[in-house]
C-alpha cells in the first residue's frame, strides 16, 4: 500500500511582478522505494532537498519520478533525480515541444533536459506499482496526468493542474486553460468521480464530502520577508478573490 506524503505544499499566489509557481511536490512510499510526484521550481530547490534530506532520503533514494505535466513549476528539478525512471504522458512530452501559443509555462528546454535522462510512457489505466495508478486529465496541457493511489482505506487522487485549488469543484474547471476547455471540464468531473480526496497542484489537500471542503493539512499561512537595513522597503499587499478568472488560451485543439 502506498503512502503519501508532501514535500512541498501548493499555493496559488500570483502578483503584478510575475508568478511563483509554487506547486505540490508529493513523495509516495512503498516499502523501501520512493517516488516524486513533480519535481516543482528551481525557486523550491532548497526547500524539496531539505523536506528529503528531513525524512532521511538522499536523491539516489528517489527510483521514480511522476511529471502530471511538463509546465516549469512542476517539473524543474527534474534533473536532480539522475537514476530515476521519469514517468510522463507522451502527449506532454510532444506537448512541451509545441505548446499553445498563450502558454508561457511551456518551454522546449524541458523536453531536452529529459531527453538525457530514462524516460517511460505512461498513460490512462497504467497501474505503475500496487495501489497506484495512472487517470489522464488532458485539458490544462495536451497530456497532463493525475494519479490516483490507495492510501490505507480509500483514493486519493494527486491532481497536478487539471484540479490545481479547491476552486476548481465549484468552477467545474481548473483556472488555467491552455488545450481544451472541453477536455479540461470532462477531466475535472471523471476527478471528482474518482475520488473524495485531492492533492491539488497549487492549493493544499483538501477533503470533498457533499461539495463541502475541508482541508486536510499544509499551512494557511505564508510569510513574506524583506529588509531595511538600505533605507528602502518594499511592502505585500494582498488582494483575495471570491471568484478566480478562468484564463483560457484563444487557440483550441489544432
Ligand atoms: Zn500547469
Amino acid at each position: 500500500m502506498p503512502e503519501l506524503d508532501v514535500l512541498t505544499y501548493g499555493f496559488s499566489f500570483t502578483s503584478d511582478q510575475g508568478g511563483f509557481g509554487w506547486s505540490t511536490i508529493s513523495l509516495v512510499t512503498l516499502g523501501s522505494r520512493h517516488m516524486l510526484i513533480d519535481t516543482g521550481p528551481a525557486s523550491r530547490r532548497g526547500l524539496l532537498l531539505q523536506a528529503l534530506r528531513s525524512r532521511g532520503l538522499g536523491l539516489e533514494d528517489i527510483d521514480s519520478v511522476i511529471l502530471t505535466h511538463l509546465h516549469w513549476d512542476h517539473c524543474q528539478n527534474t534533473d536532480l533525480f539522475r537514476n530515476a525512471r521519469i514517468l510522463l504522458h507522451p502527449r506532454e512530452l510532444d506537448y512541451a515541444r509545441n505548446p499553445r501559443r498563450g502558454d508561457l509555462s511551456a518551454a522546449w528546454y524541458i523536453a531536452d533536459m529529459l531527453g538525457k535522462m530514462k524516460v517511460e510512457p505512461v498513460s490512462d489505466g497504467d497501474e505503475i506499482d500496487e495501489g497506484l495508478s495512472i487517470i489522464d486529465t488532458p485539458g490544462h496541457t495536451k497530456g497532463h496526468i493525475s494519479v490516483l493511489a490507495q492510501v490505507g482505506g480509500e483514493k486519493v487522487l494527486v491532481a497536478g493542474d487539471a484540479l490545481p485549488d479547491s476552486g476548481t469543484v465549484k468552477r467545474g474547471k481548473p483556472y488555467n486553460i491552455f488545450w481544451d476547455i472541453n477536455d479540461a471540464t470532462q477531466s475535472v468531473e471523471k476527478m471528482v468521480a474518482a475520488s473524495k480526496v485531492f492533492y491539488p497542484g497549487h492549493d493544499r489537500p483538501f477533503r470533498l464530502d457533499g461539495g463541502q471542503v475541508s482541508y486536510l493539512h499544509g499551512p494557511s499561512t505564508v510569510e513574506f520577508a524583506t529588509s531595511n537595513e538600505g533605507g528602502g522597503v518594499t511592502t505585500v499587499s494582498v488582494k483575495v478573490y471570491s471568484q478566480r478568472p478562468v484564463n483560457i488560451d484563444l487557440v483550441q485543439k489544432g
